[in-house]
Formats: C-alpha cells, sequence, structure tokens
C-alpha cells in the first residue's frame, strides 16, 4: 500500500489514531488525534514521549501500559480517561504492538475514541426525574442559605430525584439544631433484592424512582423525602404532633395504597410492592441526631421482624426495652429454643398451640392458628363456632405457603370465608400426615391479603408444626385430644360434627 493512499484511509477515520516506535515517541498520527488535540502538524509531537509533552500528572501507568503492549500484549476497547487541555475525558481506547515483515516488534498502534458526551447522556437518561425544585427547597432555611453555592443537581439523588444522603441527614442536624419538631421515618422497601433478582437491575431502578415519587407526591407540603442509600428512603414530616397522629399519617399512607401495597405498573413488568416503615420523632422521643436514627432504625427492624409490610411508630412504653441487637438475635435458632421452652411436651395439642401464639403473634404477627382434622376444627386463642374443615393439600406436598394461596382458595372455600369473616385472608397450612385416619392441619393466618411470608417464618411456622407433631402420638391420638378438647384449659372451643 501506497504512503499515499494510507495516509487517506488513516485520515478518514473519526477515531484518533496514533503510532509509536519502540522507545514510546510518536512517529505518526491522524487527522482525528492531531484535531483532538489541537496540534496543527505531527511535527509538534514527533520524536516525543508522553512524559516530554508533560500529557499526565502520573505518567508511570500509561508508561507501563504502553511496556506491556510493546512486549506483546493487546488492549482491545478498553474505558479509560485522558487530558484534553485542561479537561478530563472519558475515552475508549485499543492499542496493540507493531511487527516488522520478521514478525519483530517495532513499536506500537494505538486508536481511541471521546465518549465524554455520551456517558454523560447515558448518565443523564437513568438519572430522569427531579422531585423537588429550587423553589420547594428554599422553604427550609438550610437550603435557602446553601442553595446560592450548590447547584440543585448537587443536592438531589441522581436516580430518584429525591434528597441525596448527605442533604437530607444535613437538614435533620440542622432542624435538631434549631429545635423544630419533625417526624422522622425510614422506609425499606420489602424483599428488593427480590425484584433486582426477578427483574433485573433496571426494574429495581425504575421501583425505586416510582416509590420515591409517589412518597414525595404523598406527603407534598407537609414533608421532604430523601434517600439514606440503596432501597432506604427517609422521610420528614412536620404534620403530626403526637403519637396518634403520627400512627393515623402511616395507616392513611399504607391504606391509601397510593405509595405502598400496589402492584407496579411498569413497561415489562408488574411487581407488587411493599415496604417497611420506622418512625419517631423529635422532640418528643430522642433529643440527639444520634438517639432519634437508633429510633427510626430500631423500630424499622421491628417492623421487618414482625413480617414486614408494616409501620412501627416508636412509643416509648413499647419499645424502650428493646435492644436492637436482641431484635436482630431475635432470629430462627432463637425462635427454635424459644419455642421450643415453651410448650410442655405432656400438653394436649390446643393447650401447647396456645402457649406459643403470644410469641407467633409478636414476632410473626401470625392472627390466629387453626387445628383442623376431619370435621373437627379448632381455632387457638380465639372462640370459634363454624366448621370450616375443608382445609386440604395435595398428597404429595406436606406444606403450602403463599404462593399456593390460589390453590387453597380454590379447593378450601368455606374456609378462606370463614377466615375472611375475622379479617384473615392468608395463610400457611402444614401437614402433619397421621398414622392412621385423617390428616391433621395446622393453619398458620394473617390478616394482611398480600403477606410475603419469608423464608425464616415459613421455616419456623413448618417446624413448629412437626414439633407439634412429633410430640403429640399423631393419629388417633389427636383425635381424642381435639374431642376431649373443650375439658382442656386453654382451648377456647372445640365444635365436633361427632359431638
Ligand atoms: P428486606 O425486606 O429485609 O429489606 O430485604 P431486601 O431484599 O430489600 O434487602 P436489602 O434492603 O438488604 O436489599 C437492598 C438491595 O438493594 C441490595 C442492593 O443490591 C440493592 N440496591 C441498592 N441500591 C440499588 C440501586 O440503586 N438500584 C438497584 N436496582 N438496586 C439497588
Ligand atoms: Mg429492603
Amino acid at each position: 500500500m501506497t504512503d499515499h493512499l494510507f495516509e487517506q484511509i488513516v485520515n478518514t477515520s473519526q477515531d484518533c489514531v496514533f503510532w509509536k516506535d519502540r522507545e514510546r515517541r510518536f512517529v505518526g498520527a491522524n487527522r482525528s488525534f492531531l484535531d483532538f488535540y489541537g496540534f496543527t502538524s505531527i511535527d509538534e509531537i514527533k520524536g516525543k514521549t508522553d512524559e516530554d509533552i508533560g500529557w499526565h500528572s502520573n505518567p508511570e501507568p500509561f508508561k507501563q501500559d504502553e511496556l506491556r503492549v510493546l512486549a506483546g500484549e493487546s488492549t482491545y476497547k478498553v474505558l479509560g480517561r485522558c487530558m484534553k487541555g485542561d479537561q478530563e475525558r472519558d475515552i475508549i481506547a485499543s492499542k496493540r504492538p507493531l511487527y516488522d515483515e520478521e514478525g519483530k516488534i517495532i513499536g506500537l498502534v494505538g486508536s481511541f475514541s471521546d465518549v465524554t458526551d455520551v456517558l454523560r447522556y447515558q448518565n443523564n437518561a437513568t438519572a430522569s426525574q427531579q422531585l423537588y425544585t429550587w423553589d420547594s427547597l428554599r422553604v427550609y432555611p438550610y437550603f435557602d442559605q446553601i442553595l446560592d453555592h450548590i447547584p440543585l443537581t448537587d443536592i438531589l439523588d441522581p436516580l430518584t430525584g429525591i434528597v441525596n444522603r448527605r442533604y437530607i441527614l444535613d437538614l435533620v442536624h440542622r432542624l435538631i439544631a434549631d429545635k423544630k419538631p419533625f417526624c422522622f421515618a425510614i422506609l425499606d422497601i420489602d424483599n428488593f433484592k427480590t425484584i433486582n433478582d426477578n427483574y433485573g437491575h433496571q426494574v429495581g431502578d425504575e421501583v425505586l424512582m416510582d416509590v420515591s415519587e409517589a412518597l414525595v407526591r404523598y406527603v407534598g407540603k407537609d414533608g421532604l423525602i430523601g434517600r439514606f442509600g440503596g432501597d432506604e428512603l427517609l422521610m420528614l414530616y412536620f404534620g403530626a404532633s403526637d403519637v396518634t397522629g403520627r400512627k393515623e399519617v402511616l395507616k392513611a399512607m399504607y391504606d391509601s395504597r397510593e405509595v405502598v401495597r400496589r402492584t407496579l405498573i411498569l413497561e415489562d413488568c408488574r411487581p407488587f410492592l411493599t415496604a417497611t416503615t420506622g418512625c419517631a420523632s423529635y422532640p418528643e422521643d430522642a433529643t440527639s441526631f444520634d438517639e432519634l436514627f437508633g429510633l427510626i432504625d430500631k423500630t424499622l427492624y421491628v417492623g421487618k421482624n414482625k413480617g414486614r409490610n408494616c409501620y412501627v411508630v416508636y412509643e416509648k412504653e413499647l419499645h424502650k426495652d428493646l435492644d436492637l441487637k436482641q431484635i436482630v438475635k431475635k432470629n430462627l435458632p432463637f425462635n427454635i429454643l424459644k419455642i421450643h421452652s415453651l410448650f410442655d411436651t405432656d400438653d394436649p395439642m390446643p393447650k401447647r398451640v396456645n402457649s406459643v401464639l403470644p410469641l407467633l403473634e409478636m414476632q410473626y404477627r401470625i392472627a390466629s392458628v387453626y387445628i383442623v382434622t376431619g370435621d373437627k376444627m379448632v381455632m387457638a386463642g380465639d372462640w370459634v363456632n363454624e366448621m370450616a374443615t375443608d382445609i386440604k393439600l395435595p398428597p404429595e406436598i406436606q406444606a403450602s405457603g403463599m404462593a399456593e394461596l390460589p390453590y387453597l382458595m380454590e379447593n378450601c372455600p368455606l374456609f378462606f370465608e370463614t377466615i375472611a369473616t375475622k379479617n384473615q385472608h392468608t395463610a400457611i397450612v402444614s401437614r402433619i400426615p397421621p398414622e392412621s385416619g385423617d390428616d391433621c392441619y395446622l393453619v398458620f393466618t394473617d390478616r394482611r391479603e398480600r403477606r410475603i411470608w419469608q423464608e425464616s417464618e415459613t421455616v419456623i411456622l413448618l417446624l413448629l408444626a412437626d414439633l407439634i407433631a412429633g410430640c403429640m402420638g399423631k393419629g388417633s391420638a389427636l383425635d381424642t385430644e381435639l374431642t376431649n378438647a373443650d375439658n382442656i384449659e386453654g382451648c377456647e372451643y372445640l365444635k365436633s360434627n361427632k359431638s
């Protein structure tokens, strides 16, 4: 190929192309390269290394990079940075050794393109919402003072468009310093990892944007929303002066289904969204930032431990002795030991169920436990005078959770209609196989229609069912127990078709 032809081809490329000798000195470069750096001719750099030109404040990594290429390594489309005048630019670069006819390395050739604007466009495309304006933030004296010096984009979280962690926390510090009362809450999306895992991070991002927008809209001028990080949003609220007021605000928010407890209509999927909220107030519950933050963290954990999809408002009498470490510790092993210690193996089954019910209520928000066998049904902890013994699982299934709820509702309509009259809508059913006679079922119910059972909750409930089965002698013994249940302390009522 003639030099003339080569020159035409290389100068047509929009990529910046350059080539160097074995000593890393420039030999040639195309038009795009010269234009990029503002050189009029190759003579301005010919024979010079990057260090001679003074391109990098720390030239060593670039030097090592080129030495590796001169030793035979090639790189292809590597994202990097370079200086253009006093500007740092993002580039995508490829480099490879130059060989002579004998296959000896005589230098290197590199090409790159400037992708700074493309990346900026992509980043902006993701950060597509700004939920607060200059005017809406100015009502807070803290923002009024800083907004003249700091651009709004530095204050907002780039993904969700709500106030970012640094500025929402600074505002909280400032409100406390100014002794301004407010209510502080943390809302953490439930099982957000599952949303990411099932639908991808892009959908996860859309969920975060959607919830942020809904929350900002919901609190309006009465509050301010910020992002603490990940799937945790912070809420400042100025319109609730006591515990009852705070509970009402959060109840209304949960009941409205405008923010949480709703199906998100996204382009490719429709995830059902729930979240857990912990809430405390300044100065009623805490007088310092650390104390206040500790309380919302603690109440959030209480809510997560209760089975998620709920809000917990700090109340001194209820929560003052709760130690966060203890709440976290109250997990599977702790609860198994506790449950085991709660009932006496000699007790009849309904009494055993009754003795663990308070723990189940507190830790897992289980509303009731039903024991159903043949034509008999007992509801632990409360009066029951209906017969709803159509509970059944297909023979191959040992236990059924939330996932099979449609199956249960279709196949056990009487049971579900009955518990619905007690405002219970969800159930975990566990079968205790009898040695003879009818199957026996332990059914744990909950009030929330769309409760998402956690793995640890399902495990503990099924284990509990197994524990009860293990020490009860199964089969006919159970039948006797139920028949005699009205004589047993702790079992409020038993009704049997046979009796
Ligand atoms: P829990 O109900 O206990 O809150 O369970 P969870 O799955 O929501 O657990 P956790 O709060 O620990 O998970 C948060 C996940 O959020 C972990 C992280 O991968 C993901 N995440 C954090 N930031 C972002 C983000 O900006 N976008 C997306 N898509 N995911 C994020
Ligand atoms: Mg979460």
